[in-house]
């Protein structure tokens, strides 16, 4: 069986190191904002290559968390307008109408699925004030052309870098790209945790210390409070795992662009189109390997049958989903089409190249409909 993402199996390299890192963390009687969290911090955010790290809960309240701390700040307020992909992952919208400011979804390049500068530049109205853009499947979206959208409107942007840790523009990190990057360590992630774990980075010192008052409670000082905030935080616990993986997030980066390649050199079949391999080839860590078919149901049963594990992300957009009904009946024809053909292959740093050589032996010897 080819699981999708052998996450024992990601782990286990670690084992070790990890059983360490956890005693340590229990042996030291600290376990809420200790050490390990303060480590990590500094560890990410230069890894990242930011001045600030806050670490905080989970990837939700990480977004959550930056536009809830600009609307503190005074640069945004209720009502005003966020451009966000419309084939994201929900969180991101969430952390938006969550925080009473309206999503506008706008379309996706269907050759690259990410945010589309030409539609954020038809999307922007007098009451927007922000631009969100996702590193979708862990290819990053940033482009010079998103810049330049944003400097000359003078709009915050803010990065969901949940699916791309380690993602590479013109060699700066995805997460230093924007005002403010929101990072998920959902285990699953290319930088997982064993539980929940976020971050936000920034360079902006008053946004990485409100996003800090925010996640505590609104409190700076103990037992005063200054907002009405919430608990958010990352556990010293998960704080020390990442600490582990952290240093191994690069090569296993590189693993996976490896897999890529594998998969667009080897699978041949004319019912599949296959996402295109960027000039830059560290733009993408590839979270997901996304194919597009006509026939999705039938290859996922057909691969199911030859134990290949797949996933679909995700089989239905924001704008259809009952918690949006007043979006249900938007016209977005090109998130529409990715979310009823996208079908993800298993991409990760454990695969083996029999592994990789199976799914696309499998895979060319789809039977053709005949006609
Ligand atoms: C996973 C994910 C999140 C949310 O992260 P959690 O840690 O699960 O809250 C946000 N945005 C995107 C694009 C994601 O993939």
């Amino acid at each position: 069986m080819i699981k999708f993402l052998d996450l024992k199996g990601v782990n286990d390299r670690f084992r070790n190191d990890i059983s360490e890192a956890m005693m340590r963390v229990s042996d030291s009687g600290w376990y809420l904002l200790g050490n390990e969290v303060a480590s990590f911090e500094r560890e990410y955010a230069s890894f990242i290559g930011t001045k600030h790290c806050v670490g905080c809960g989970n990837g939700l309240e990480a977004v959550t968390l930056i536009l809830r701390a600009w609307k503190e700040l005074g640069l945004l307020k209720e009502g005003d307008e966020v451009i966000v992909p419309a084939n994201t992952y929900i969180a991101s919208i969430l952390a938006i109408s969550g925080n009473g400011l309206t999503p506008v979804l706008v379309e996706p390049d269907p050759d690259t699925f990410q945010i589309d500068s030409k539609n954020i530049e038809k999307a922007i109205t007098e009451a927007t004030k922000a631009v969100m853009i996702v590193h979708l499947y862990g290819r990053c979206a940033f482009t010079r052309e998103i810049g330049e959208i944003v400097r000359s409107h003078n709009l915050l942007l803010i990065e969901d870098n949940a699916q791309a840790h380690g993602c590479r523009f013109e060699g700066r990190l995805t997460g230093s790209l924007g005002h403010a990057a929101a990072h998920s360590f959902y285990p699953g992630k290319n930088l997982g945790a064993l539980g929940d774990a976020g971050a936000v980075t920034t360079d902006d010192e008053r946004l990485a210390a409100m996003v800090r008052t925010l996640a505590n409670y609104g409190s700076s000082r103990k037992y005063v409070f200054d907002y009405q905030g919430i608990n958010s935080r990352l556990d010293e616990l998960q704080a020390a795992i990442l600490r582990v993986k952290l240093p191994h997030l690069d090569s296993d980066n590189r693993r996976r662009m490896e897999i890529a390649r594998m998969y667009c050199a080897g699978i041949n079949h004319p019912d599949i189109s296959l996402p295109h391999i960027p000039e830059e080839m560290t733009s993408n860590v590839w979270h997901i390997f996304p194919i597009l078919t006509h026939r999705r149901d039938e290859l996922q049963a057909y691969l199911a049958d030859k134990e290949i594990q797949t996933l679909i992300h995700y089989p239905i957009p924001p704008h259809k989903q009952k918690c949006y009904r007043e979006w249900n009946s938007l016209s977005l024809p090109i998130t529409a089409a990715i979310h009823s053909h996208e079908l993800s292959l298993p991409v990760s740093p454990v695969m083996t190249d029999e592994e990789v050589a199976h799914v696309i032996s499998a895979i060319n010897a789809f039977p053709l409909i005949r006609r």
